[in-house]
């Protein structure tokens, strides 16, 4: 049984359809799937199809964009009622915000004579309703303005970098709640990549269980035995339930897993499926 609670399709920054999504997963093994593209349920009606046909359990999901002191933090939402109208109108607010936050970028690119970002993006997004990063260093790529994606990251787009503007996303505890309020479980999406210290991690954590938040993802991505094992334990700690996903959006990427497969979780760790099947 392989089980993957986290990944992306062509409805925000991934390369692959919904239904390619299920396809590959299943192709992999993958018994369990949840589709969790970046502020947007758009995806899930057409992996559902998929999922029916290609006999894998598909979960409803997404992934909620926060900030948080200051920080940029990412919660999954698992099982949610997607016609939850709170729900969705967070989610649109999120969307809206993004297309403000692409002009900010493109006007300090264009400050270093990088011009046409705005339109050259949105002519590559696969969603126009849902403007990430990812898109934008795929226009400097594909103008010749970086040789690779991670190199945006590094000189232009990364958080602190030349380019970048601090957006204000989603408050963590409104995010919790209106999860909740769509019958979902709220889960901090790969909590290892967040470079937190430790006092800072035990107070998102603390501040995540306060407001209703249920699980951690132990495992995502690339994590090391030694990453699961850490986050195994905190998640016993602090009373989580343990989600895992490859965060896959296409072959060969900087972090991704391969999509439906992720290492056991450590034996400690309730996992947060039990509740779904
Ligand atoms: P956004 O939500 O628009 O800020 O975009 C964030 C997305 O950019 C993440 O979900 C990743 O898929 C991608 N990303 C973030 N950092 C990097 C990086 N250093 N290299 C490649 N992709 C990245
Ligand atoms: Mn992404
Ligand atoms: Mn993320
Ligand atoms: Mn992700």
């Amino acid at each position: 049984m392989s089980i993957d609670l986290h990944c992306h399709s062509t409805v925000s920054d991934g390369a692959l359809t919904p239904a390619e999504i299920v396809q590959r997963a299943q192709a992999n093994g993958c018994t369990l799937l949840a589709l969790t593209d970046h502020d947007h349920t758009g995806g899930v009606a057409a992996a559902r199809l998929q999922a029916t046909q290609s006999g894998i359990t598909l979960i409803n999901g997404v992934e909620v964009s926060v900030s948080w002191r200051g920080r940029t933090i990412h919660i999954v939402g698992l099982n949610i009622a997607l016609e939850d109208e709170r729900l969705q109108t967070l989610l649109q607010r999120l969307r809206s915000g993004r297309l403000q936050r692409l002009q900010s970028i493109a006007e300090k690119l264009a400050k270093k004579g990088i011009s046409g970002a705005y339109e050259g993006t949105l002519a590559l997004a696969t969603n126009i309703d849902m403007v990430t990063r990812t898109h934008i260093a795929d226009f400097l790529v594909n103008t010749g303005h970086v040789n690779k994606k991670a190199d945006a990251f590094r000189k232009y787009l990364g958080d602190g970098k030349s380019c970048s503007v601090k957006h204000q996303w989603a408050e963590l505890t409104e995010v919790v709640a209106a999860i909740r309020h769509a019958s979902g479980i709220a889960v901090i999406a790969h909590p290892m990549r967040y470079d937190l210290s430790a006092t800072a991690r035990r107070n998102l954590f603390s501040d995540f269980k306060a407001c209703g938040g249920t699980a951690i993802e132990v495992h995502s991505g690339r994590s090391s035995l030694n990453d699961r094992l850490n986050y195994a334990l905190l998640a016993q700690q602090f009373g989580f339930l343990a989600s895992c996903g490859s965060d896959f959006h296409r072959d060969g990427d900087f972090s991704g897993g391969l999509i439906g497969c992720c290492p056991p979780l450590p034996p400690i760790c309730q996992p947060v499926w039990t509740d779904f099947t």
